[in-house]
């Protein structure tokens, strides 16, 4: 079975929607990817943080959905990473209230034995340091998949640009590409980011799907329209995970897999909005993937009488 190593964030996050408000969850990057990456045939593997006052059912559940947790420090003296977010009434843009980086300030990751021949390494969101510690230690993957965010940019942007020249593929929502490229249009953003290194570049737009640039060649995934969307925390990731796991299990790079590829990234994040944190991701059964993915296929095919 091929193997996928997942680095990011394991948080606790604290969430305001206009429809209500969480004290502190279960969050961070890497529990989103694995979620969604560990519904498909390749073993997933965690690398990532957190300190002695996360709680062990939270382990546990990431291990009782498929997960190898080997790669998860504990630091027991320590505090896990912490997030706090507020969305908009539109829910399309949020403000970031806190990051409070804790033991992720000095994590040294460590890609167990067994993972360090993966196939596929998913760069979750974290320090882009971190990011090239996984990198450095996962030579021989077929594929790295980077996905980063504005704070990084803004914080670390020498670094991240050393990982972005390393990595084959980036996803990185719109704002951050017109970010990182200072273009406006997302085409010649794409084009300013291919330069930078990665061969396919991903652009996610939220409720209003997701782009993937090869050369000249684009292709567009939607999202799914949603009667109901309770907190998009976590989608860009979900997204990262379905991707990376479906790319993973079927051991094709190519453009056209990447196709299929985002469009599983999309189902699986049209999962994640639908409650609050990872509860909607926790609780999904292949067969409500499938189903969806049936719904994913009739949104977008039609033909044109010549
Ligand atoms: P998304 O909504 O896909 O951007 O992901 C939100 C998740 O990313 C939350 O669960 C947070 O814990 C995590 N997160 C937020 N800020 C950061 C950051 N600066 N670095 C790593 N993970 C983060």
């Amino acid at each position: 079975m091929s193997k996928l190593v997942v680095v990011g964030t394991v948080a606790f996050d604290a969430i305001e929607t206009p429809f209500g408000k969480t004290d502190k969850i279960l969050g961070g990057a890497a529990t989103f990817i694995g979620l969604a990456a560990a519904h498909f045939n390749t073993e997933v593997g965690l690398v990532s943080v957190v300190g002695g006052d996360f709680p062990e059912n939270y382990l546990t559940m990431l291990e009782d959905r498929g997960m190898n947790i080997e790669g998860i420090e504990i630091v027991s003296e320590g505090k896990t990473f912490f997030w706090s977010g507020k969305y908009h009434n539109d829910m399309n843009t949020r403000d970031t209230l806190a990051t409070e980086l804790n033991v992720l300030a000095d994590f040294n990751p460590v890609v167990p034995e067994h993972f360090k021949n993966a196939n596929v390494v998913m760069l979750g969101n974290l320090h882009p340091a971190v990011q090239l510690g996984v990198i450095e230690q996962t030579k021989d993957a077929d594929l790295h998949i980077l996905d980063t965010m504005n704070f990084w940019m803004d914080s670390a942007l020498d670094q991240l640009k050393e990982v972005i020249a390393k990595v084959d593929v980036i996803t990185i929502n719109d704002e951050e590409a017109r970010q990182l490229s200072r273009e406006y249009s997302l085409v010649t953003a794409a084009k300013k980011i291919h330069e930078m290194g990665p061969k396919f570049v991903v652009i996610k737009k939220g409720e209003h799907g997701a782009l993937l640039f090869h050369n000249d060649e684009i292709f567009f995934a939607p999202a799914l329209p949603l009667e109901e969307v309770f907190d998009p925390t976590g989608a860009g990731d979900t997204f990262a995970g379905g991707f990376a796991g479906f790319l993973a299990a079927s051991n094709d790079y190519s453009f056209e897999n990447m196709k299929r590829a985002i469009i599983y990234g999309s189902n699986f994040a049209s999962f994640a909005v639908e409650k609050f944190g990872t509860e909607r991701m926790q609780t999904v059964t292949n067969d409500e993937i499938s189903k969806r993915l049936e719904q994913f296929k009739a949104l977008t095919k039609f033909e044109i009488l010549s």
